[in-house]
């Protein structure tokens, strides 16, 4: 899936939400979290952030690996 890391954080441009076909990403305090089990991989949602907070899971830049689990532990427990 992809992942919405540190750069939204009290940005939240909210593109990305009317560009996701499938509505799998949500806002939460001071970021957007994109929900790993609904995420199709289109990509659209890196194309229209303003600020390049969004990336493939398999593509983050070491620093931004966390984000991976952040985004998954807003969701709770599998
Ligand atoms: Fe939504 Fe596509 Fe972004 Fe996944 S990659 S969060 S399905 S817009």
């Amino acid at each position: 899936p992809f992942v919405i890391t540190d750069a939204c954080i009290d940005v939240k441009d909210r593109g990305c939400l009317d560009a996701c076909p499938v509505d799998c990403i949500y806002e939460g305090g001071r970021t957007l979290y994109i929900h790993p089990d609904e995420c199709i991989d289109c990509g659209l949602c890196e194309t229209v952030c303003p600020v390049a907070a969004i990336h493939a899971d398999d593509r983050l830049p070491e620093e931004l690996t966390m984000w991976v689990e952040v985004n998954r532990a807003y969701f709770g427990p599998e």
